[in-house]
């Protein structure tokens, strides 16, 4: 099929099987695959709102039994460097952000099996009731198989008893590729590709909303990469359950794993062909924590409707060797310089005009 035919289908809203997606991925010239994708977006936001979620994530422990190889946060069990922050010490940092206006935390950490459910049970009951104005948007597919295993009980058991907790949606993240070969290579202990899928349904069914991401750059094939898109799109599909598309590319400097940084370039075509073969995910979202501020504003044209949260104080990228931080003023900044509007956002993708701009001020 010809590039240009693809281009005008998928920039229309049409469907690209995963033979088409490779092609596009593959051969188009990165502005007219980055035209089409922002054809797309203003085809589905036609105003200028560009959203954000003002957000802190927390994380709780770097003990971790998964052992990812591109992972340098995680201390094994035991370790003279591995840390669980107290509850107090965790209530105090969601206190902190939320008297900056986050209305949403994302709790997560190492896959730490000295703790149990009841202790996140404890937490995000605390959270809930001290903070009632703060989303509990946290864990990971990861988190909730390695709960299961310590409880002797199943992820869908363990997501019943969070909810009823307290926590509101599950993050997408741990998702890699989700192709078996890859995560041999990169994750062997971690859930199979339709083990990560069967929690984010088992989430999705009981109403949770839930995110998904990709971690792209490892040693996957470009072809693996559209594989990934496909079983995303083939889950949402039947549950619609996704909010969000977040693609982010691996940070190599400190890692068991090593390897190179993805290029700025590879950074926005993968952005423009995720909002192309991706049509049934309302948002896509500017992962700039990586690639930083100013690759997040020009992501802005290759297909991105969301910019994300303020991601204060994060560890696991930051461990792994990347510094990018941004105040909510520089992000709106970012944003408004790119000639968009920025918006404030809560979880749920509700627009919170009630929230003024940082640079109102
Ligand atoms: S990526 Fe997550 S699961 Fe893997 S080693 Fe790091 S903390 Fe553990």
């Amino acid at each position: 099929m010809p590039i240009v035919e693809l281009l005008e289908r998928a920039a229309s809203g049409g469907r690209l099987s995963l033979e088409e997606g490779v092609q596009l991925y593959t051969e188009a010239p990165l502005h007219e695959l980055g035209a089409a994708a922002h054809a797309r977006r203003l085809a589905l936001y036609p105003t200028s709102d560009v959203t954000y979620v003002i957000d802190t994530t927390i994380n709780y422990t770097n003990v971790c039994n998964v052992h990812c190889t591109f992972c340098a946060f995680f201390r094994p069990e035991h370790h003279a460097e591995g840390y669980t922050m107290s509850h107090d010490q965790v209530l105090s940092r969601v206190k902190w952000a939320a008297d900056q206006g986050a209305t949403q935390i994302m709790i997560q950490g190492g896959v730490n099996p000295e703790l149990g459910l009841e202790w996140f049970e404890r937490l995000f009951r605390r959270v809930h009731a001290e903070f009632p104005s703060v989303d509990i948007h946290s864990l990971s597919v990861s988190e909730v198989i390695g709960l299961a295993k310590v409880e002797d009980s199943s992820p869908s058991d363990v997501l019943v008893r969070l909810k009823a907790a307290g926590m509101k949606s599950l993050p997408g993240a741990g998702a890699e590729i989700l192709v078996e070969r890859v995560r041999k290579r990169i994750s062997a202990r971690k859930a199979k590709p339709d083990e990560w899928l069967g929690v984010m349904r088992e989430a999705q069914m009981l109403g949770m909303p839930t995110t998904a991401t990709m971690m792209f750059g490892s040693i996957e094939t470009k072809a693996e990469r559209i594989e990934h898109l496909d079983v995303l799109r083939r889950l949402q599909d039947e549950t619609h359950g996704f909010t969000a598309f977040i693609p982010w590319y691996y940070v190599p400097w400190k890692t068991p794993l090593k390897g190179k940084e993805a290029s700025g370039l590879e950074y926005l075509r993968v952005l423009a062909i995720s909002r192309l073969y991706l049509d049934n995910f309302a948002h896509l979202q500017a992962s700039w924590l990586t690639p930083g501020l100013k690759m997040g504003q020009l992501a802005l044209f290759y297909g991105c409707d969301d910019m994300g949260g303020t991601i204060l104080e994060e560890r696991v990228v930051h461990d792994a060797g990347s510094t990018n931080e941004a105040t909510r003023k520089q992000l709106e900044e970012i944003v408004i310089g790119a000639g968009f509007r920025p918006v404030v956002r809560d979880t749920y993708w509700n627009l919170r005009p009630d929230m003024p701009l940082a640079t109102a001020s």
